[in-house]
């Protein structure tokens, strides 16, 4: 992969708020981002589209990408739900001079911070509770009650790898995590990096 622009990672549990954020940074023009589509074997949501929320495939396909080499990380996120940033997805982004934006989980977030340590702001959303996250689950209405409990059940794992995060922002009152995580990206793509990468 080419030397590129800087990469930002939203990784939190589900729940947490992180999507919000992204979007919200999205919309700043002065920071240049632009979002990392990842690749899914989940089904879409009804509100979802292909190539701009996901790039929905099969688990088949998943498997062939893996096989050939196509990612930058991927993950079983849930059983039988393959989960992956494709290199092709960030050297388009590059190619564009833009900087990119993912909002991955937080294993493959660590993954990409530590294959691009110097370009990457790695930023951990935290909810202000576990109750708040399920509630926060319940309401969104996308999942099943099994998957909600599956959800809550790996959130509780993620919350231990917040300390391996260059930030840690707690989404309680949401305009506040908004504007911090605005200026810390503003910083992070006005910093200077002598890129490293493998
Ligand atoms: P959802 O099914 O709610 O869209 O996403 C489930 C989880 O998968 C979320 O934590 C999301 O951040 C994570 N995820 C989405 N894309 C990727 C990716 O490319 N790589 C990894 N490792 N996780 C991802």
């Amino acid at each position: 992969m080419d030397q590129g622009g800087k990469l930002i990672v939203f990784s939190a549990p589900s729940g947490s708020g992180k999507t919000t954020i992204v979007r919200h940074l999205l919309q700043q023009p002065q920071l240049n981002l632009e979002f990392s589509v990842s690749a899914a074997s989940r089904a879409p949501r009804e509100h979802e589209k292909d190539g701009i929320d996901y790039y929905f495939m099969s688990l088949k396909e998943f498997k062939d990408h893996i096989k050939q080499g196509d990612f930058l990380e991927w993950e079983e996120v849930y059983r039988d739900n393959f989960y992956g940033t494709l290199k092709s997805e960030v050297d388009r982004i590059w190619a564009e001079g833009k900087n990119v934006i993912f909002d991955i989980d937080v294993v493959g977030g660590l993954r990409i911070k530590k294959k691009f340590p110097e370009q990457t702001l790695a930023v951990f959303v935290k909810p202000p509770s576990v109750d708040e996250l399920k509630i926060r689950l319940k309401n969104r209405k996308t999942e099943s009650e099994e998957k909600i409990n599956m959800r809550i059940a790996k959130a509780s794992i993620e919350m231990a790898t917040a300390p391996q995060f260059d930030h840690i922002i707690v989404n309680d009152v949401l305009e506040k995590a908004l504007q911090e995580a605005e200026e810390l990206v503003a910083e992070h793509i006005a910093a200077p990096t002598t890129p490293k990468n493998d």
